[in-house]
């Protein structure tokens, strides 16, 4: 084992601790990721305040990108030196869902608790979300990862690893946009951006950004979307309405984790219109629906994981759209940190900025 810096989750809702931890070497079909990036999250703000539970103490993280130090063998042509995004989504090839071409939905079991990390002293520390990327090193599956161009700048690279997988995906795969349809998109915030230019990247005919913030609804803009609705309107779907010529959307993508935005959703939707459901609200949350309205109007309620992405399909044109200048990545990041800084990265993400936050490891 050798010891690495992490900031570590030691109690929900507390500031993380920057800890010496220490990481397994790779094991057959694992590689040893030596990190120049990680994003901050939603997702990982959520499990670090408690959010949905989980074992502590834990190390999250899990938009990074880096390159390979060290590979257990059987990578499939994975090799030290070679750059990679390093994903969440650990599928294991072979179950009904990855073999039916779903590796979101794996259904393989995995122990993030029994995984490469230790604390200094040997005790347990899990390896949140199979990335454990708030560190200066993770091993992961050679299945987690894709390899990307070396020039490609780590920082943009990183956001490839979720929050536009998610966003882009959810508007390709899950929502399978086809030109000229019509699409509402809640929430303008990291994940949202990316919806809105998957929307505009699927040829969609108009965009509508719907956001508590005319600020939000500015940059919203700026990736694609043709209109802007204020949330906090009385029925803001009735601006919608307008927006789109009279009509409901075909697509309504839900990027954000409040409740008033699912019990909403469905009024944006037109007849045969389906709501995307991409956010992830805490544990415990219900929304409600009237279902005769469902079924009367033909429309449907999908959930939508990680953009339904197959990573190593999905981020190889990423890239090239965004070195053609079609996907927007630069525009995404709001800060650049130090590991020693992630609290205030934290606190300043907490803040309801639109963009990532990046936290940038020192090599050297
Ligand atoms: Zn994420
Ligand atoms: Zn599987």
């Amino acid at each position: 084992m050798q010891s690495i810096k992490a900031a570590v989750c030691r109690a929900f809702d507390k500031p993380l601790v920057i800890e010496d931890v220490l990481i397994a070497p790779p094991a057959a079909g694992e590689v040893e990721v030596t990190l120049d990036a990680v994003a901050i999250c939603h997702s990982d703000i959520s499990f670090a305040s408690g959010a949905w539970g989980g074992f502590l103490p834990a190390v999250y993280g899990h938009e990074a990108a880096g390159v390979i130090t060290a590979t257990g063998g059987m990578t499939e042509g994975f090799e030290v030196g070679d750059s990679v995004v390093v994903t969440l989504i650990r599928a294991c090839g072979s179950c009904p869902s990855c073999a039916g071409g779903k590796p979101t939905l794996c259904e393989t079991p995995h122990d993030t608790v029994k995984g490469p990390l230790r604390t200094a002293d040997g005790g347990p520390l899990e390896q949140a979300m199979a990335c454990g990327a708030f560190a200066e090193k993770v091993v992961v599956s050679h299945r987690q990862i894709v390899r990307i161009p070396e020039a490609l700048p780590k920082d943009v690279a990183s956001l490839l690893s979720c929050g536009v997988i998610t966003g882009v995906g959810a508007a390709v795969n899950a929502a399978g946009l086809r030109p000229g349809q019509d699409v509402v998109v809640i929430g303008a915030g990291g994940v949202g951006l990316n919806a809105i230019q998957g929307a505009r990247i699927a040829g969609a005919r108009r965009i509508v950004a719907v956001d508590i913030t005319e600020d939000k609804l500015a940059i919203a803009k700026e990736f694609g979307a043709t209109h802007g609705v204020l949330a906090t309107l009385d029925a803001p779907w009735k601006a919608a309405y307008r927006a789109l010529g009279g009509r409901g959307a075909d697509a309504v993508l839900i990027t954000v984790g409040a409740i008033p935005a699912y019990d909403q959703a469905v009024r944006y939707l037109g007849r045969g219109g389906k709501a995307i459901m991409i956010g992830m609200p805490h544990s415990g949350d219900m929304a409600s629906y009237e279902p005769v309205v469902l079924a009367a109007l033909g429309q449907g309620l999908i959930g939508s994981k990680m953009g339904d992405v197959v990573i190593q399909r999905d981020i190889p044109w990423m890239i090239d759209l965004y070195e053609q200048g079609r996907l927007r990545l630069d525009e995404l990041i709001s800060g650049r940190w130090s590991l020693s800084q992630i609290n205030e990265a934290i606190a300043d993400t907490k803040t309801g900025s639109a963009k990532r936050n990046v936290i940038m490891f020192d090599r050297a």
